[in-house]
């Protein structure tokens, strides 16, 4: 697909060059997006990639959507501390994320990007992100007084819209756990199939992701309540349920950020 192929090249800041840069700042292309994933396990089918290839995926569709936006390179590591009793995670603390993604507002508000919209697409980096939003904004005023910092970071309303898509689409809305499931899974078929083991795929930890649960993911890690690391199960995954998940989530999200940045209809986004 050559034509997706080319716009989706072209959103990519750190494709552009810097001429590249400057011309899109002063055609309007003023919002950034940036996702903020993870390196960590999910299960024995699918990669440790997952969340951030996910968050470019995502980000790209979102600034697509917005139209006048660029898609800054992921952050490709996240708080993942409760992953780190499976074997290849890297975790950051959230101090660490916070100066990460300060310095990268800053950045982008210094070259004259007015909205910086943040995706988190890793579970551990909601909550996280939604507490350092303002002092982000507060941090960004001081360089570029007409830059505004926005987060989306309503992750059971997603974990949510997923089993919606995937109980209309498969009948098996049930086996979307929140991590690894068959939403992971089914994104991942349609963005990378090379890296998905679609053999090893297995049943985790059955039941809705719900306030409590996640609770005490973070407080114990997940190891406390899935041995495989599966929330759900990915088994029945299905590439063309991947897409429309991938798009179904970017439209939600487009239109949190489009409400956020204009409550009266009067900002740029
Ligand atoms: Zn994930």
């Amino acid at each position: 697909m050559a034509a997706d192929r080319d716009g989706y090249e072209s959103l990519f800041l750190d494709h552009l060059t810097w001429p590249e840069v400057e011309l899109a700042l002063t055609s309007g292309k003023t919002t950034a997006v940036v996702a903020v994933g993870a390196t960590e396990q999910h299960g024995p089918h699918l990669p440790l990639c997952v969340d951030a290839e996910l968050g470019t995926a995502l980000a790209w569709r979102v600034a697509r959507n917005l139209g006048d936006a660029l898609v800054a390179p992921t952050i490709r590591v996240g708080c993942s501390e409760h992953h780190m009793g499976f074997a290849g995670t890297i975790s950051v603390s959230p101090e660490t994320l916070e100066a990460v993604c300060r310095d990268y507002c800053l950045s982008l508000a210094r070259h004259g990007f007015t909205d910086i919209c943040l995706i988190p697409s890793h579970g551990g980096n909601f909550a996280p992100i939604r507490d350092m939003v303002p002092r982000l904004q507060a941090a960004v005023e001081e360089v570029n007084g007409a830059c505004w910092v926005g987060a989306y970071t309503d992750l059971l309303g997603l974990v949510g819209l997923w089993r919606l898509v995937v109980e209309e689409e498969l009948g098996m809305g049930d086996r979307v756990g929140g991590h690894a499931d068959i939403a992971e899974a089914s994104e991942m078929l349609h963005i990378l199939p090379e890296l998905v083991r679609v053999d090893r795929a297995e049943a985790g930890r059955m039941g809705e992701l719900d306030q409590e649960l996640v609770d005490r993911i973070f407080q114990k890690g997940l190891q406390a309540v899935t041995t495989n690391g599966i929330l759900g199960d990915p088994r029945g995954m299905d590439a063309a349920v991947g897409e429309k998940l991938l798009e179904t989530t970017a439209r939600i999200i487009t239109e949190s950020f489009r409400e956020d940045a204009e409550p009266d209809g009067s900002a740029a986004l």
